[in-house]
């Protein structure tokens, strides 16, 4: 059985083909589980072939549609999303998604004899057993042509501009942006907001004559309107706001994240046929990796400290 749980992100098709034909080239039958955990717990299970995922690999969102489920998160709710797949003669699930999705297999895996193989499938980077969640770069990429685009009429008009992008709490999206960007600033969640030295920054930049200031805001910290607000107390410059929203979730994925999707699949289901019971695949130094369930949730965070500096010292 294969399913997409939780927030939507480019290279989720990528990797329901790759799961899919993995699978089927290995001898086994593939079930299709509709709308994440919800679709369990209501079976919409259907059948999947080879023709199945055909023409999908190039599509954002993913086709088996995905939810959330609130009555997943207690026993009940997992028992009855087991009978449905034992009905469906279904004995091993990959799961693509973020970490609720990760901590809902685990459960279920612990609870029943259903193996769980993972996917890491979130455009906010933020499992941190794996360098790069599916969805990761290609989000990136749109906020980069999206930065460009703001660049263009900021500098025409000596503006400044805080670009509010996704992540959750994490703030790699921003980080990452801001240096493929060439940002002027960056705030993220772990390294908080400094207003004084935020200020101090974009004056800085004023008085050395920059036509433009692209603030890179991550949602984790405040909302653009609001960091807009509480510079205007603190300095005399004029701030636009663009909150890119979910324009980061769409698009094709990008290469880097088809060769990810495909990598993945191949991986989780030699998991499976190995007989691995809980795993996570993931992709560490450019490896493909398959670390315990339970392991890979609590892996500590990554240390951003080498890209921040860079940031630091490429934005003056
Ligand atoms: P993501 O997987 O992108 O982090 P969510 O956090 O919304 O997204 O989780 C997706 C779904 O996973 C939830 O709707 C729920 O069905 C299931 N889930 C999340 N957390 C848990 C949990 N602690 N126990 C069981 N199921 C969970």
């Amino acid at each position: 059985g294969i399913l997409t749980s939780g927030g939507d992100a480019p290279g989720m098709n990528a990797a329901i083909r790759a799961v899919t034909r993995t699978a089927i080239y290995n001898g086994f039958t593939v079930k299709g589980i509709l709308r994440g955990y919800r679709g369990l717990v209501t079976n919409e299970i259907v059948d999947f072939h080879s023709s199945s995922v055909s023409n999908i690999i190039q599509l954002g969102g993913t086709i088996l549609k995905t939810a959330r489920c609130e009555e997943f998160k207690s026993v009940e709710g997992r028992q009855q999303a087991y009978e449905n797949l034992k009905a469906a003669g279904i004995d091993a699930l990959v799961v693509i998604g973020g970490d609720g999705s990760f901590n809902g297999a685990a459960k279920l895996a612990c609870e029943t004899d259903i193996k769980v193989a993972c996917i890491p499938g979130t455009i906010d980077n933020d499992l941190n057993y794996t360098d790069y969640t599916l969805g990761f770069d290609t989000a990136v990429n749109t906020v980069l042509n999206a930065v460009n685009n703001i660049r263009d009429t900021m500098s025409s008009h000596d503006r400044a501009c805080i670009v509010e992008v996704m992540g959750r709490s994490c703030g790699d999206i921003a980080l990452f942006s801001a240096i493929g960007g060439g940002a002027d600033a960056v705030v993220t969640p772990e390294k908080g907001l400094d207003l004084d030295a935020l200020a101090a920054q974009l004056k800085q930049g004023e008085k050395l004559g920059k036509s433009s200031n692209i603030i890179l805001l991550s949602e984790g910290v405040c909302s653009a309107q609001s960091l807009k607000e509480q510079l205007a107390a603190v300095t005399d410059m004029t701030l636009r706001t663009v909150t890119l929203g979910h324009v980061q979730r769409g698009g094709s994925p990008s290469l880097r994240d088809r060769l990810l999707a495909a990598r993945f699949g191949v991986k989780a289901i030699e998991c499976l046929i190995a007989g691995k019971k809980a795993v996570a695949v993931g992709v560490r130094n450019e490896e493909i990796v398959a670390d315990d369930l339970q392991k890979a949730l609590a892996y500590p965070a990554a240390d951003r400290s080498e890209l921040f500096r860079v940031c630091e010292i490429l934005c003056r």
